[in-house]
């Protein structure tokens, strides 16, 4: 089955949240976007839901840095996780956000499955791959949408798009790629089908790998700072050691 953008158009602006204890109750199904800043995560958001300011909500003052939910009819929502890298947020700001994201995506029982967002021109950061090696122990699936395809001829894009599926199917064959376009509205239809499909689908059984994830470990900016614990030089969480860029 073929379904559209318009599967996501009744989407309107729920809750917020700042701390764990603040995450609305579980309303059905989740699937969640993270990624970079200004990767394209909120012009995605937009363009899936034919809305011009959705993630606006999310960029008003005080909320950049919460988890904003965004409820689709009565049980299901898609979740705009706050975005990472910034370089110049002190580490008093940036470490419970951080923790709170981590948590987030490692113990929220609604979320059937995250979209991850990347400048196709800079795909696979640290960063990226942190986030990748915290989320698929869960076992729920990621697929990537690789944004600003429109930055690159067809030909590079695709490349592209072959290497990032190499790298991250060699460690994580839940996930699946795909390049896509806010601006040129590419890529939109394939994109809102995979989400319908999670929303679609059960909830997952759950995996006993995550059990071993640490939630404290989470992605940190990639420009200065590095994690340098003993644990984060081994990279020995599942996946953080398995994609190269
Ligand atoms: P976010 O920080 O990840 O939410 O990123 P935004 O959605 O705010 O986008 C960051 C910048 O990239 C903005 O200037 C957007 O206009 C631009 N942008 C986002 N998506 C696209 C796209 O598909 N193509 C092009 N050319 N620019 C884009």
């Amino acid at each position: 089955m073929v379904v559209g953008v318009s599967a996501f158009q009744t989407v309107r602006y729920v809750a917020s949240a700042a701390e764990l204890h603040q995450l609305p109750p579980d309303r059905g199904a989740e699937v969640a976007f993270v990624g970079r800043s200004n990767a394209g995560k909120s012009s995605a958001l937009n363009a899936i839901c034919e809305r011009r300011k959705l993630a606006f909500v999310s960029r008003t003052p005080g909320r950049t840095q919460m988890i904003n939910f965004f409820a689709l009819g009565d049980h299901e929502s898609l979740v705009d996780l706050p975005g990472y890298g910034y370089a110049r947020v002190p580490d008093a700001v940036r470490a419970p956000w951080e923790k709170l994201l981590g948590s987030y995506l490692q113990t929220r029982g609604p979320l059937r499955g995250l979209a991850l967002v990347m400048d196709v021109r800079h795909p696979l950061t640290e960063l990226d791959q942190r986030m990748l090696g915290w989320f698929c122990p869960t076992g729920k699936p990621v697929h990537v949408l690789l944004t600003k395809a429109d930055k690159l001829s067809r030909e590079a894009a695709g490349k592209i798009l072959r290497r990032v599926e190499e790298e991250i199917g060699a460690f994580a064959p839940n996930t699946s790629v795909q390049l896509f376009s806010s601006l040129r509205k590419f890529g939109l239809d394939q994109a809102a089908a995979v989400f319908r499909g999670w929303l679609d689908a059960g909830a997952p059984e759950p995996v006993e790998a995550a059990a071993g994830l640490e939630p404290d470990e989470n992605p940190r900016q990639d420009r200065g700072s590095r994690n340098k614990s003993p644990r984060a030089k081994r990279g020995n969480r599942p996946g953080a050691k398995c994609l190269k860029v």
